[in-house]
């Protein structure tokens, strides 16, 4: 007699939910005999189609992977995959130079999730697992005995353990204007586009990636009137260099983290010396562009400097930076509470600037905005109204005084809340208020950083639910990689299919 199988729903098959389903298929079909059989993965998502999430869901060709083809592949023991897929396509007939040191448009890259999961799936049935796509909306979880009771907008079958892999949802900062017909409280709705006159005024809150993306697809409407990109403090991400050498780490390295970890936890101060030390000993004095000691507030004035660096020959910091990503979970498990916290607080946004810069491509198209004068970009907003007319004041500080700026369009782009609290999503709120779900100190939602079970509102692991993906960002720290939800997706399926506590 068979037994029956081990049911898995995945809720959420975006990048995390789609990868947690590849992991499953991979460790079961390679595992050991005990653990070969009798698996089936329910990959849910309101979606109509798995793989395409928040990043991969645009039909832009402007809106281009910001990692380069090369750091993109699906399976860690394969790094060549994606670059081989993609000389495949046939896009790859227009592409100049190195097809490794591309950056792809991002609908591609959904192309790729979903092609590997057609493969999955296929590897699966030969060895009795199967894995399905089903569009539902999920709105509850329910432990009932030895099994999971999901509430969705269609009947699901029992499971025994499920996977929530939510994703980036909708920031809830200016929710005030959630009904104004001239604002966009993500700029990932391609239906806002064409309402927006070609001469209108837009203000853009926020100045990071996901501005420039906004700027690319007003540009791609055929937009040419002003553009306003506003921030608290931040400028524009920085720039990666035109090439990434590979770069050896000589202080952070294991060892000295071990080393400097035996008595306790790193610190701040330790933590800042080792990347000091790294960086110094890659560029020398003048390399490092400290912006403590190097201050400017003129948007294309830094962009001109920052393009010129990266188009130089020289060593680059991104290099240090990138080198760095795959011990970045760990120095941030090694890190006292009070450090992580003191980082989030006072650094966590500059960090951004550096850990997320944009393709040199990107920067040459926003550079063109800036001398144009067509784009602005402002620092110091304090505050958003409607006025009467429809349009929008936006407030902010400026070294003369107060200033206001009218607008005839808004569009968010801050990205996706750090408070559970306050995101729009019923699924979460309801787990929230049961306390099946506990919001972690550091922000995003509590989970064990190596099994990615989620904590309950006294602190014990839940024997049956998982949380993969941005939100566990106060757990990891840096969640908004393919890299780094890959590593945590092959840890939690390693869980999962282990049996590992
Ligand atoms: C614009 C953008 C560009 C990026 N570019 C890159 C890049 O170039 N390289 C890189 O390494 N990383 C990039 N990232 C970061 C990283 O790849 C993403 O954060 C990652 O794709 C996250 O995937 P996810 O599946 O966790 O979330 P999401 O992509 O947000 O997917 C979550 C899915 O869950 C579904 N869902 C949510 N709630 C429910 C529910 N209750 N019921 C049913 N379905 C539900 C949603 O419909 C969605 O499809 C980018 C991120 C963004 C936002």
């Amino acid at each position: 007699m068979t037994a029956s199988p081990t049911r898995i729903a995945i809720i959420g098959a975006g990048a995390s939910g789609v990868m947690t389903a590849l992991q499953l298929v991979h460790q079961r079909t390679t595992g050991n005999a005990e653990t070969r059989h009798n698996l089936a993965v329910h990959l849910l998502d309101r979606q109509p189609r798995p793989g395409a999430g928040v990043a991969y869901s645009s039909g832009l060709d402007c809106h281009i992977l910001n990692m380069r083809t090369r750091s993109m592949s699906l399976y860690e023991h394969d790094p060549g995959h994606f670059t081989r897929w993609l000389r495949e396509q046939p896009e790859a007939a227009q592409i100049t130079g190195h097809l490794e040191e591309h950056y792809p448009p991002r609908h591609i890259y959904g192309r790729y999730l979903r092609h590997c999961l057609g493969e999955a799936v296929r590897e699966a049935a030969q060895h009795h697992i199967t894995v399905d796509f089903q569009q539902c909306d999920v709105t509850d979880v329910v432990s009932e005995g030895d099994s999971l009771r999901l509430t969705a907008d269609q009947p699901l079958p029992r499971f025994d353990h499920a996977v929530l892999c939510l994703g980036d949802l909708p920031a809830t900062a200016y929710r005030q204007f959630a009904t104004h017909p001239r604002y966009a409280p993500t700029p990932w709705d391609p239906g806002f586009y064409p309402s927006i006159g070609p001469a209108d005024a837009v203000g853009v809150l926020g100045t990071s990636l996901t501005a420039v993306d906004t700027l690319l697809a007003l540009q791609a409407a055929g937009h040419s009137g002003p553009v306003y990109a506003f921030a608290r403090t931040r400028g524009l991400p920085k720039v990666q260099p035109r090439t990434l050498r590979p770069h050896s780490l000589k202080h952070l390295t294991p060892e000295h983290l071990n080393h400097l970890t035996r008595h306790g936890p790193l610190d701040l101060a330790d933590t800042a010396a080792l990347f000091r030390r790294e960086l110094d000993d890659a560029l020398g004095d003048d390399g490092w562009p400290s912006p403590a000691q190097n201050p400017r507030s003129d948007a294309a004035a830094d962009l001109a400097h920052d393009i010129r660096q990266a188009e130089g020959d020289g060593a680059h910091w991104y290099e240090v930076l990138d080198a760095t990503s795959p011990l970045a979970p760990d120095i941030w498990q090694r890190m006292s509470y009070r450090a992580k916290a003191e980082f989030l607080h006072h650094y966590s946004s500059l960090w951004a600037t550096y850990r997320h810069p944009m393709p040199l491509v990107n920067a040459h198209l926003v550079a063109q905005h800036l001398s144009s004068g067509q784009l602005r970009v402002l620092t110091g907003i304090t505050g958003v109204t409607a006025a009467s007319d429809g349009t929008f004041d936006i407030r902010r500080t400026a070294p003369g005084g107060d200033v206001t700026h009218r607008v005839d369009r808004l569009i968010n782009t801050t990205g996706t809340a750090t408070d559970p609290w306050l995101i729009d999503s019923p699924l979460l709120t309801t787990l929230l208020h049961r306390g099946i779900l506990t919001t972690h100190p550091l922000g995003g939602i509590d989970v064990h950083p190596h099994t990615l079970r989620t904590r309950d509102r006294n602190g014990d692991l839940h024997p049956r639910i998982h949380f993969l993906g941005p939100l566990t960002n106060g757990v990891h720290f840096y969640t908004n990689s393919i890299e780094t939800n890959l590593t945590n997706a092959t840890h939690l399926a390693n869980s999962l299919t282990s049996g590992s506590p």
